[in-house]
């Protein structure tokens, strides 16, 4: 070969390994990303701040200054998100969010066995008030953001114990790939063993979003979902748990009755009806459920 096409040759080699590295050293450092963000849950990746498991600081001030006489009524109001199998063990966070089925089901014929009675978070202000009947053995369902498992696994198991659900959806995320769509919402609000409750327009940090941000969030998916599903939407909750005291008189002003938070506590009264407690299931085990909610102090 002549000098002159031997080093014609070496360039365009040179060309050819630069234009198959370059994609290559994109695609590995776009995978290194990836391993940390879990892909199908990754917008509502739950970021618990630790503080969202207690009552703000400017909550906690206020109600130190005046004395209650609201009596406290210990209602356990249990928070699921995913009931699944979890099928990518590396999957930690869905891992963290979910309760596999048959556990699920477990929990749901122990306290069908024992005797217990399931509530809506809506009738809980009339729990309070002694409007109804409250037998201690009697428990709160609650579901948050509206995954498609929720019409797959959870109402199947919900209709043959006949028990009802508090189920929080985010209004944008109806009929995303991994959420209920509109008729399965429909069917669900439709057989009276569940309650739609709002989880926001699409799943904000309310704490930290602006006033004009928080109210068009909560007053919007309530107006929203009332509107596209023909029922009220009395009780709403907090995206992550976390909210201000601004949020809360944005949440009353918008019309609910209550709200539930992420601080975990079976004591409920109506000093709470805005951040009411609740405990998640990763506590119970299947059939341990009664032992658990029946020894739980808090
Ligand atoms: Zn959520």
């Amino acid at each position: 070969m002549k000098k002159r096409y031997r080093l014609g040759f070496y360039f365009f080699i040179c060309f050819l390994f630069t234009l198959l590295i370059i994609p290559l050293i994109f695609r590995l450092s776009a995978f290194s990303q990836k391993k940390k963000v879990v892909v199908n849950h990754q917008i509502i990746t739950p970021y618990y701040e630790k503080k969202v498991f207690q009552l703000p600081e400017e909550i906690k001030a206020k109600r130190s200054q005046t004395v209650s006489i609201n009596k406290k009524i210990k209602i356990p109001i249990i928070m699921y998100h995913y009931v699944d199998y979890v099928k990518d063990p590396n999957d930690v966070i869905r891992k963290s969010l979910s309760v596999n089925p048959i556990f699920f089901e477990q929990e749901l014929k122990t306290l069908k066995e024992a005797g217990y009675q399931t509530y809506f978070v809506k009738e809980i202000p009339d729990i309070l008030d002694g409007k109804i009947n409250y037998s201690t053995q009697s428990a709160v369902l609650t579901f948050d953001d509206g995954y498609e498992d929720f019409y797959t696994v959870v109402f199947p198991i919900l209709k043959k114990y006949q028990m009802k659900a508090t189920v929080y959806v985010i209004y944008d995320f109806i009929g995303r790939k991994g959420f209920m769509n509109e008729d399965e919402i429909k069917e669900v609000t439709k057989s009276g063993l569940v309650e739609l409750g709002s989880h926001t327009l699409d799943h904000l940090y309310l704490k930290f979003s602006s006033e004009s941000v928080a109210r068009r969030q909560i007053f919007e998916s309530k107006k929203k979902l009332e509107e596209r599903f023909g029922v009220e939407v009395k009780t709403f909750a907090y995206p992550y748990g976390a909210f201000s005291q601004k949020t809360v008189d944005l949440v009353k002003e918008a019309g609910y009755i209550a709200a539930v938070s992420v601080i975990p506590s079976m004591q409920q009264s109506k000093d709470d009806l805005f951040y009411l407690g609740r405990v998640r299931p990763g506590i119970f085990g299947g059939k341990t459920i009664v032992k658990v909610i029946e020894n739980y102090q808090k």
